[in-house]
């Protein structure tokens, strides 16, 4: 995939409560399949696949067509940015899943030991107790760690290594996820509370 197609693209349950974000291409996806309708975060009008289709005018400007726009083999599609599910209306109730995606966003992108910002093709996670010595991989036991800070450390402890936590690693929120430095974009913010949520700088 593009690196277009792997931008994040907030979604909205059908009472336009943040509850999530998806790749470009899956949000593509549940539009078409009619399970979401993009919202244009300026008009806060909605689409569904069809009337999207027909905003695809493409402006003159390529770098535009470069960045804002997925090809495909027939069509060039507007890449969405805020999409609202055609039937949820709830709120998810689950925990939200360890994954590594979750822990690089969690982390903000930064190493949690030297505080470098890591490139997400370039990250890896840390298992602050070892695998080797029975740490899980969890929330509580991965962050985020850069390859130097990783391989240093190697099989041991942070202490045993010398390095310090940045913060300890816990479960985030979804809430969390959704407003990390790494995903959120600026035409997000109409929909977004985040009042109640402390983002990092
Ligand atoms: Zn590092």
């Amino acid at each position: 995939m593009t690196r277009v197609e792997l931008e994040r693209v907030l979604t909205l349950n059908r009472v336009w409560q943040p509850i999530t974000t998806v790749v470009v291409k899956q949000a593509l996806t549940l539009v078409f399949r009619g399970r979401a309708r993009v919202v244009c975060p300026e008009s806060y009008q909605m689409f569904d696949w069809a009337n999207w289709l027909r905003e695809k005018a493409v402006p003159g400007d390529a770098h535009v067509i470069e960045h804002d726009y997925i090809r495909t083999a027939h069509l060039q599609v507007r890449k969405p940015e805020v999409i609202t599910l055609a039937k949820f209306a709830g709120y998810p109730n689950t925990g939200v899943p360890y994954s590594r995606r979750g822990v690089y966003e969690r982390d903000n992108g930064q190493c949690q030991y030297c505080g470098i910002f890591v490139h997400k093709r370039a990250m890896t996670i840390d298992h602050v107790q070892p695998v080797s010595r029975g740490g899980a991989t969890s929330w509580a036991n991965c962050v985020l760690a850069c390859q130097r800070c990783n391989h240093g450390k190697g099989d041991r402890t942070p202490v045993e290594a010398g390095l310090t936590l940045a913060q300890t690693p816990v479960q985030p929120t979804r809430d969390q996820l959704i407003l990390s430095g790494v995903n959120k974009q600026d035409s997000w913010k109409p929909f977004l509370n985040d009042k109640h949520v402390k983002v990092k700088a």
